[in-house]
C-alpha cells in the first residue's frame, strides 16, 4: 500500500499494483507534456514512485510537500501542468502500448485529479526536499519506451525496471 496525501487529510491509498499502473499511465502523459523546468523535476518525482527500484509499498508523497515555486505565477502554471497531465491520462493517453488492463486506474486519476484541483499550492511546507531539484530534474528519454526515464538517478525508465 502505497499514500498521494492531499490537503485536509484527503489521501489517495493505492496497492502496489495499483500504485505501478498509477505511476505508468502518469509517466506516458508527463512524457508528452512536460515542457517547463518544473515539469521535468515532477517527471523526476515520479520516476522515484518505480517500486522495482525503490520497494514495495514505500513510495508515495504529498502534494503539500512539494516546492510548487516561488511566485503565484509558477504556482499556478505548475499546479495547471499536473492537472492537464492528469487529463492528458484521462483520456487513456498511450494506454493501447500497455501490456495489462488497467481497470482501476481510470478511479484513481479521477480521485487524484480531484485532490490536485482542490489543492491551494500557497500552503505547501517549504524547503521539504521531496520535489527533485533542477540539476536532478528527468533530462532523457528511454528510447525503447519512449518516455523520461529516471536519469540523473539511474538509467532506466518505469517500464524498463518492470522488464516491459
Ligand atoms: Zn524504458
Amino acid at each position: 500500500m502505497n499514500v498521494f496525501d492531499g490537503c485536509d487529510g484527503q489521501r489517495l491509498e493505492m496497492t502496489n499494483g495499483g500504485t505501478a499502473v498509477f505511476v505508468d499511465v502518469l509517466m506516458l502523459a508527463v512524457s508528452a507534456l512536460a515542457h517547463r523546468p518544473w515539469d521535468f523535476r515532477f517527471a523526476a518525482l515520479l520516476t522515484l514512485q518505480d517500486q522495482n527500484v525503490m520497494g514495495r509499498g514505500v513510495v508515495g508523497f504529498g502534494l503539500a510537500e512539494l516546492d510548487w515555486g516561488d511566485t503565484p505565477q509558477e504556482r499556478a502554471a505548475a499546479k495547471d501542468f499536473l492537472l492537464r497531465v492528469l487529463d492528458l491520462a484521462l483520456s487513456r493517453h498511450r494506454w493501447e502500448e500497455l501490456t495489462y488492463e488497467p481497470p482501476r486506474a481510470e478511479g484513481y486519476l479521477r480521485t487524484y485529479r480531484a485532490m490536485v484541483e482542490e489543492f491551494d499550492p500557497a500552503t505547501a511546507r517549504a524547503g521539504t526536499g521531496v520535489l527533485p531539484k533542477p540539476r536532478e530534474a528527468a533530462v532523457a528519454s528511454c528510447v525503447r519506451h519512449r518516455v523520461l526515464d529516471a536519469l540523473p538517478f539511474w538509467q532506466a525508465c518505469v517500464f524498463c525496471t518492470a522488464g516491459v
